[in-house]
C-alpha cells in the first residue's frame, strides 16, 4: 500500500540528520521543481536538519529558479539520499548518490529498473511534483509548505502536464494543484518566466517552422545539424527543445526531433505523439520512455531514415484503422 510507503518515507526523513536530494540529468521543470520544492519544504519543517540539493547539471531556461549546493564526500556519511523524478539509476544527476546510507526513490515513470531502499513509484501521476504535493497533503499537520516551495511544486505540475493538458491529468491532479495554489503561488510571475522568450529564440522558431518535414502519413520531423546548432548558438539541450514546435500540425500524430551530436557520434531523438504510442518505436532504437513522450539514439543518417520510415508506417497503420484523429 502506498500509504504505508509514504509513512515509511516520513519516518526515514524524521530519523536522519542529513538529507541529500537529487533528480535526473538534463532536468526539466518537474525535476527541478520537485527537488527544490521538497528541499524547501524539508528545510522549513526541520530547521535543525541539514538538507542539500545536489546535482551535476542544470537547465538554462529554468535558471530563474536559483542555484544549488555542493557538498564534500563526508556529507554522505550516514545521510539519507532522496532521488526524485528519475526512472533509472544511470539518469541520476549525482554520481555520488550511492555513498549515502539509504536511498529513497520517488518517481512517476514506469518502474522498469527499480532502485533504492524504499521506492515510491506511481506511474499514473502526471508529475513527480504531484507526488511531492500529495506527500505534503498526506502529512499536512506535520509539514510546512511555504509560498516558495509551493511555487516550485506548482511549476513542475504545470510544465510536466503540458499546462494540465496531457493524458495523465486526473481530477486528483487538479484537486492537488488547487491545494498547492492556495499555499500562495505567484502565478503571474511564474507564467511570465515560462513564456517570455529571447528574440533569438523567435528566430530559431522561425527556422524550425521553415524546415519541418512531413512524411506521406503525417510524421513531422526536423533534423538539427551541428551547423544549425552553431548558427543559433544552441546547447544540445536547447536544440532538443525544438521538438515542442512540431506538436500542433493537423494530421501529424507523431513528431520527431533529431539532434546531431557529432562529438559522441550519435543523433539524439526525441519522440512525441498523440493518440498512439511511440515507446516501442523508441525501444527499437536504443531508447525508451513514456507511451507518448520517449527518447532514443541513432548512430547514422541511414538509421535516422529507418526510424522515420518506421514511424511513418506506424502512423499509416493507425490512421487506416482509427477514425476521429485530427
Ligand atoms: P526526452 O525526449 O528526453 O524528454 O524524453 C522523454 C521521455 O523518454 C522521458 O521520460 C525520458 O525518461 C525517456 N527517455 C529519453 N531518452 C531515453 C533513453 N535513451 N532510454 C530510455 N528512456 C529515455
Amino acid at each position: 500500500m502506498n500509504e504505508d510507503i509514504k509513512k515509511k518515507i516520513l519516518q526515514k526523513i524524521e530519523s536522519y540528520k542529513t538529507i541529500i536530494v537529487s533528480r535526473h540529468i538534463r532536468p526539466d521543470g518537474d525535476a527541478i521543481g520537485s527537488t527544490k520544492g521538497l528541499v524547501k519544504l524539508l528545510r522549513d519543517t526541520y530547521p535543525d536538519k541539514k538538507v542539500y540539493l545536489v546535482n551535476e547539471d542544470y537547465s538554462d531556461y529554468l535558471a530563474f529558479l536559483g542555484g544549488e549546493d555542493t557538498v564534500t564526500d563526508e556529507v554522505y556519511n550516514g545521510a539519507l539520499q532522496i532521488v526524485l523524478d528519475t526512472g533509472t539509476e544511470d539518469r541520476i544527476s549525482n554520481r555520488n548518490f550511492k555513498k549515502a546510507k539509504e536511498i529513497i526513490k520517488i518517481d512517476h515513470h514506469i518502474d522498469d529498473k527499480p532502485y533504492g531502499d524504499i521506492s515510491w513509484v506511481e506511474d499514473f501521476r502526471s508529475s513527480a511534483c504531484e507526488m511531492v504535493a500529495d506527500f505534503y497533503l498526506t502529512f499536512k499537520n506535520k509539514l510546512k509548505m511555504s509560498p516558495e516551495a509551493a511555487t516550485y511544486i506548482y511549476l513542475g505540475m504545470v510544465t510536466d502536464s503540458g499546462r494540465f493538458r496531457y493524458e495523465g491529468v486526473t481530477g486528483d491532479t487538479m484537486r492537488i494543484a488547487g491545494a498547492i495554489l492556495d499555499c500562495g503561488v505567484n502565478t503571474e510571475k511564474l507564467f511570465a518566466n515560462l513564456y517570455v522568450d529571447e528574440f533569438e529564440t523567435l528566430k530559431l522558431k522561425s527556422y524550425v517552422y521553415d524546415n519541418i518535414k512531413i512524411t506521406p502519413n503525417g510524421v513531422a520531423y526536423i533534423y538539427m545539424s551541428e551547423a544549425v546548432q552553431k548558427k543559433f548558438n544552441l546547447t544540445l539541450e536547447a536544440a532538443s527543445d525544438v521538438v515542442s514546435e512540431l506538436s500542433a500540425i493537423r494530421g501529424s500524430l507523431i513528431w520527431l526531433a533529431f539532434i546531431d551530436n557529432k562529438a559522441k557520434g550519435q543523433i539524439r531523438v526525441r519522440l512525441r505523439s498523440r493518440f498512439l504510442g511511440v515507446k516501442d518505436l523508441a525501444n527499437k532504437y536504443h531508447g525508451g520512455g513514456h507511451s507518448m513522450a520517449a527518447g532514443a539514439t541513432v548512430y547514422s543518417e541511414e538509421e535516422m531514415q529507418s526510424l522515420i520510415n518506421d514511424a511513418d508506417k506506424l502512423l499509416g497503420e493507425y490512421k487506416a484503422t482509427h477514425g476521429g484523429w485530427l
